[in-house]
């Protein structure tokens, strides 16, 4: 039993809502409203993960925590200043869009710098060792968020914010930032685009969101050239393809920049259910990628490690994918069954796919310049 993962929650994280907006398909003309509201985010994801852990007594074992709401200040250290006046007045009015499929709801603005604390609260806990590791149950999530716009349901960028905050107190050197939530993490990208402090890399589904963005040619700028790596992976991938892009791509370029601390921005929308993407993954996807990311953490920075919760929107297999990961990060395995663990292994790619798959990792390795262990 371990007391020193730290696990942050906030209950008013699930109450952000997306106030009129209706859906990814805007409804009028051909599209009928849905009955049930239908925006994708609902927090449902979010909090049966929750609840499962209750239910599975994983709760018990772990350091249960909330946070500060980030400051007005934090989000500054990102956000220009007429962005944040920008949210606070939609989220006051009850509704409007901050950018992209951004939508406000009632009380949006409050909620967000609760989300945004909690990814602070995570990486302080680790960074000043009260804890090995930590998970945030962060809600809205970040990475689409840019500077001035928000996206694709991220309002504020929680995990630049809480690497600002950490760097601000002091003493936070290197960081790394993987994304494996389906879709690319392009507001984390664009934040530390000329910065080699921090390297940010992205295992998403080619061309999904942003819609027809790929990447793999984007390695960043000035000071940051070499410090962004992004991995498109076919639609269609599963177990195999992704813990070979993790085995070739990310662990060695995690070895080479030799962060001090590595944060996960995990969405579980790569999960085989998921109404937002096309990949294959299970829960014991995500539990093999947290052992790799975890083991690469002892060898590389004492174990510092935090995951933050992006997207994910089936509402009944995201706790499954998420207590997996908990699990991995704490040691401690509980007696839950993933019931779609075996119908989705049978659906994994035949051959012919993974090996094309394996064909285009193997270019990228090449391309930049990573170990050829084949
Ligand atoms: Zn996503």
């Amino acid at each position: 039993m371990s007391k020193r993962t730290s696990f942050f929650f906030d209950e008013r994280a699930f109450w952000h809502s997306a106030g009129q907006y209706n859906a990814m398909i805007p409804v009028g003309r051909w599209v009928q409203p849905s009955s049930a509201g239908g925006y994708v985010d609902s927090p449902e994801s979010k909090r049966r993960l929750k609840n499962l852990m209750d239910v599975a007594g994983l709760s018990a074992k772990l350091s249960m925590c909330s946070g500060e709401a980030a400051s007005e200040r934090d989000l500054l250290r990102i956000h220009p200043q007429a962005y944040v006046d920008r949210f606070k007045e939609l989220s006051k009015a009850g509704s409007g869009e901050l950018g992209f499929h951004a939508p406000v709801g009632p009380g949006s603005y409050e909620v967000a710098a609760i989300s945004a604390g909690l990814a602070i609260a995570a990486v302080q806990a680790v960074f000043k060792g009260d804890a090995d590791n930590a998970y945030a149950l962060s809600r809205p999530a970040g990475h689409h968020c840019l500077p001035d716009q928000g996206m694709g349901a991220c309002l504020l960028a929680n995990i630049a914010i809480a690497i600002e905050a950490a760097k601000a107190d002091g003493g936070l050197g290197k960081v790394a930032v993987l994304d494996w939530d389906v879709h690319h993490g392009n507001g984390t990208q664009s934040i530390f685009y000329s910065r080699s402090d921090v390297l940010t890399l992205s295992i998403h589904q080619e061309g999904c969101f942003p819609p027809g963005y790929s990447g793999a040619e984007d390695r960043g700028v000035g000071d940051g050239e070499g410090a962004n790596i992004n991995i498109p992976l076919l639609p269609g991938s599963g177990h195999a393809s992704y813990i070979e892009a993790m085995r070739r791509i990310v662990i060695p370029a995690l070895e080479r920049f030799k962060p001090d601390l590595i944060i996960v921005a995990s969405g579980f929308d790569a999960n085989a259910v998921d109404p937002m993407a096309r990949m294959l993954l299970h829960s014991d996807s995500f539990r093999e990628m947290t052992r790799m990311v975890k083991d690469a953490a002892q060898r590389l920075c004492n174990g510092r490690l935090v995951v933050v919760h992006e997207g994910g929107y089936s509402e009944a297999y995201v706790p499954f994918c998420a207590l997996a990961v908990v699990e991995e990060l704490s040691g401690v395995r509980t007696e839950v069954d993933d019931p779609l663990r075996d119908w989705i292994e049978q659906q994994q790619p035949r051959t012919a796919q993974r090996d094309l798959q394996s064909e285009l990792i193997s270019q990228m390795v090449n391309d930049l310049g990573l170990p050829m262990d084949g």
